[in-house]
C-alpha cells in the first residue's frame, strides 16, 4: 500500500480531514506527485548522512522524502495551521524538526549551529512560497551560511533569469547577484497539474551550487552590487548612461572615464557585460576614488 503523503488520493483525505483551506497569500501549491518529489531530492544529492534544511512543509509531501533519505531535516513554516497536520502525517519519522517561523525573519545560521553536526553536508531544499522566491532565495545566498546547495521548486520565468547567461533577454541583476555566489542551473520544467491547487504560471527545479569563492576578486562588493543594479535600471539605455543616472559616484566624466579604464565601451548595454567586466568597473571606480 502506498502511504506517500504526495499522492492525489492520500492528499485529499488529509486536507478533508483537517477542512484546510489553501492560503493564496501565503503561495500554498502543494506537491501530488511522488516522482517529481524523488527527482527533486535526487538533484540535491541527498545521502543518509546529509543534513537537509526545508521552507514551507505544507502537509509534508516533500519533508517524508527528505526525511526517507536523509539523517535530519529540519522544516520553516510559517502557517500555524499546518503544525497539528505536520505532526499527524509525519509521525513515523523522528528525524524531522519542524518550527513555526517565517523563514525571513528566522536566524537560520543559529537554527544550523543547533541543528547540525560541524561540518555536515547541508542542502537547502524546498517547494518554494512564490511570493516571496528572490527574498528567499537571496537571504539564504547572502548569509554566507555553511550549505553545499540549493534545489528548489520556483516559477520557471525566475529560475530562468536566475541562471541566465550575459546576452540574453533573462540575464539581469538577479543572474549577477545569484550567480557571484553560486552556480546556477534550472534542471527540470515541471507541468502545473503536479500541484493542488495549480498555480498560475509554469514552474522550474534550480539547483545552485554555492561557490568556495567570489568567481571574481571584488573589492567592494556594496558598490559592486550598486554598480549591477544600476546598469540594468533601463535595460536599453547604454551602460554609461545608466550609470550617470542611477549611481550615486561621481559625474559623467568620472564613470566615462571608468568605463574606459576597464576596457568597457561606454556605448554597451548592461546585459552584455559579464560577472567579470562589471567587477572590472567598480574596483575601478574605487580605486579612481569620487
Ligand atoms: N512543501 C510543500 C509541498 O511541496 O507540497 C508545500 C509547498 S508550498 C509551495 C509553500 C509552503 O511555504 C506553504 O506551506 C506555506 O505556508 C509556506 N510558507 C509561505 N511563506 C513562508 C515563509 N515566509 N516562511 C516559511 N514558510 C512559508
Amino acid at each position: 500500500m502506498n502511504k506517500d503523503i504526495a499522492t492525489p488520493l492520500r492528499t485529499r483525505a488529509i486536507l478533508e480531514k483537517y477542512k484546510f483551506n489553501f492560503k493564496k497569500s501565503l503561495g500554498q501549491n502543494f506537491l501530488i506527485d511522488t516522482n517529481i518529489l524523488d527527482k527533486i531530492v535526487d538533484y540535491a544529492g541527498v545521502t543518509e548522512s546529509s543534513g537537509v534544511i526545508e521552507i514551507g512543509p505544507g502537509i509534508g509531501a516533500l519533508t517524508e522524502q527528505l526525511a526517507k533519505r536523509a539523517e535530519k531535516v529540519v522544516s520553516f513554516e510559517i502557517d500555524q495551521r499546518l503544525l497539528p497536520v505536520l505532526k499527524d502525517t509525519l509521525s513515523l519519522y523522528d528525524n524531522i524538526d519542524i518550527i513555526h517561523s517565517d523563514v525571513l525573519k528566522a536566524n537560520v545560521k543559529e537554527v544550523i549551529r543547533d541543528s547540525f553536526e560541524p561540518g555536515q553536508d547541508l542542502m537547502v531544499v524546498a517547494n518554494l512560497p512564490y511570493y516571496v522566491t528572490t527574498p528567499i532565495l537571496m537571504k539564504l545566498l547572502e548569509e554566507k551560511l555553511p550549505i553545499r546547495g540549493i534545489v528548489v521548486m520556483i516559477q520557471k520565468e525566475v529560475a530562468d533569469r536566475i541562471s541566465a547567461k550575459p546576452g540574453t533577454k533573462a540575464y539581469g541583476s538577479l543572474s549577477i547577484a545569484a550567480q557571484y555566489y553560486a552556480t546556477a542551473e534550472s534542471v527540470l520544467t515541471v507541468p502545473k497539474t503536479v500541484f493542488v491547487p495549480q498555480p498560475n504560471v509554469d514552474s522550474a527545479v534550480l539547483r545552485l551550487t554555492l561557490r568556495d569563492e567570489p568567481p571574481v576578486a571584488v573589492d567592494d562588493e556594496e558598490l559592486f552590487f550598486n554598480v549591477v543594479r544600476a546598469s540594468f535600471a533601463q535595460r536599453r539605455k547604454t551602460i554609461l548612461n545608466n550609470l550617470v543616472h542611477n549611481l550615486d559616484y561621481g559625474d559623467k566624466e568620472i564613470l566615462e572615464s571608468a568605463l574606459k579604464a576597464s576596457e568597457i565601451d561606454p556605448r554597451r548595454r548592461g546585459e552584455t557585460l559579464s560577472i567579470a567586466e562589471f567587477a572590472r568597473i567598480s574596483n575601478t571606480l574605487l580605486a579612481q576614488g569620487k
